[in-house]
């Protein structure tokens, strides 16, 4: 089946209803809800993570389980945001069976929903949580541990990795280091200047993210 030209489409809604139907990639045949993400359309900030996992699969929406309470906590208590202030969403929209690593032809067949979606919604920042994340919007094989907290100009936006709030449930001091970068985040947000169109440094224009 011929994938759809997303060029015409300029809400959040009517990208929604496509991905919605999407039959592109086998994830289709086990999941429960297609998870789209949520949030306020018009935010600076855009969370991208992973996949959906058992908890967003059923309900439909992204970061319900824990992992997403405590994103909500470090929102609220290092950066100031609720939830309906940010954008959230993840690079696959169906979950992966058993939470299984994403595989690379699912990532090609489901980028162009996530490649609209940062169209759409043009934020200022887009903070990606963890490594299978940051690699899809990089477009790079690197390690989140080294690279994480350091924001990347990327065509008028900023890049901002960080680690999966998952990664720091059990982990303190994984958790600590993302209070850290949690506080940059806050800082980058704050500060008035985008970075320049013409200042790309990351190989993020082969995406068609930006
Ligand atoms: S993961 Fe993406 S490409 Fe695959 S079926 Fe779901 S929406 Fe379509």
């Amino acid at each position: 089946m011929p994938e759809e030209d997303l060029s015409q489409i300029n809400s959040l809604a009517a990208l929604e209803q496509v991905v919605k139907t999407c039959s592109h990639c086998p994830l289709r045949q086990t999941r429960t809800h297609v998870v789209f993400g949520i949030g306020n359309p018009h935010s600076d900030l855009v969370f991208i993570g992973e996949a959906p996992g058992f908890h967003e699969d059923r309900k439909g929406e992204p970061f319900v389980g824990a992992a997403g309470r405590l994103l909500d906590e470090l929102l609220i208590t290092v950066v100031g945001l609720a939830r309906k202030d940010i954008y959230i969403a993840n690079v696959l929209k169906c979950r992966p069976p058993n939470n299984r690593d994403p595989q690379p032809d699912e990532i090609e067949h489901c980028r162009p929903f996530l490649d609209k979606q940062i169209e759409l919604i043009d934020p200022k920042v887009i903070c990606t949580l963890g490594n299978h994340a940051t690699r899809a919007v990089l477009n790079q094989n690197i390690n989140i541990s080294r690279i994480h907290g350091r924001p990347i100009q990327s065509g008028g936006r900023w890049i901002f990795p960080t680690y999966h709030p998952a990664a720091a449930l059990y982990t303190g001091a994984i958790k600590q280091l993302l209070i850290e970068d949690f506080k940059k985040l806050g800082e980058l947000l704050a500060e008035d200047t985008a970075p320049q169109k013409s200042a790309d440094s990351a190989g993020t224009e082969q995406m068609g993210l930006f």
